[in-house]
């Protein structure tokens, strides 16, 4: 499903309704139009899917969900299933992002549940890893991660690693401005694509992986040029239609 292209992807988090979706979209979509040769794609709150979905369709702008739930169907009240997001169009869905392991009880073992709940209804997962500020700084943020990728992949059926992004994403660097420096971030996504391949073998090679955190139109080209980098995972500035329009218009010389 996926095809190896850098993909850049926009979560909204908790921001905006359906009429100011696509009054948002409708400022975006020109403005992204002449770029190629990258996957776009906007996360909006579950409420403004059908909204976005609307706005984007004849575009090369992708629907992407924030969260799914593990389960197809049934007695989980509040719950969205990965059916359901496939019916509304959606075809990417962020998975185990920091902010639920840290706001809504996403564990692991969560995480790997959810990964096969959108394989099976052909959704491309984004699995967010990424480690504390404490673990880097004693040194752990090679093993934590290493953890998080091996335990959300460990079921994955080696045919259906090309439909599976990794979006490294250290969560001191969410939200706080500070981005990872390029050699940090080169550094583990090396270590990343080591323990899939390590897990996987050659196989392990589709899968892209992402950077998130702090990005901005000012760094996006330089972590775009960051060896590993096949795309972002952009929160903040992707609100900002002029700025996420720009980060997806990234140029690595
Ligand atoms: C995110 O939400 O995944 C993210 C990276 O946020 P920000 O770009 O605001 O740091």
């Amino acid at each position: 499903m996926t095809d190896g292209r850098p993909l850049i992807l926009g979560n909204w988090k908790m921001h905006r309704t359906p009429s100011e979706t696509t009054a948002f979209l409708g400022d975006l979509l020109p403005r992204v139009q002449g770029v190629t040769g990258r996957d776009i794609a906007v996360a909006p709150p579950y409420t403004c899917l059908a909204a976005a979905g609307e706005a984007l369709r004849g575009s090369a702008v992708s629907l992407a969900a924030q969260d799914v739930f593990w389960e197809d169907q049934g007695a989980y009240t509040g719950a969205i299933s990965a059916p359901m997001l496939q019916d509304l169009g959606v075809r990417y869905v962020i998975v185990g992002h920091s902010e639920r392991r840290q706001h809504q009880g996403e564990t692991d073992h969560t995480v790997r549940l959810k990964v096969q709940a959108a394989l099976r209804a052909d959704l491309v997962p984004v699995v967010c890893v990424g480690e504390q500020e404490t673990a880097r700084v004693s040194g752990r943020a090679d093993t934590v991660v290493r953890g998080q990728v091996l335990r959300a992949l460990e079921e994955t059926a080696p045919g259906d690693l090309r439909n599976i992004v990794v979006a490294y994403e250290p969560i001191w660097a969410i939200g706080t401005g500070r981005t990872a420096t390029p050699s940090d971030i080169a550094g583990m996504h090396a270590v990343i694509r080591s323990e899939i391949e390590r897990v996987f073998g050659g196989p392990g090679a589709a899968v892209r992986v992402l950077y998130g955190g702090s990005v901005t139109p000012a760094t996006i080209d330089v972590i775009m040029a960051a060896p590993g980098v096949q795309g972002v995972l952009v929160g903040g500035a992707s609100l900002r239609a002029a700025d996420f329009a720009r980060i997806a218009a990234y140029r690595v010389d």
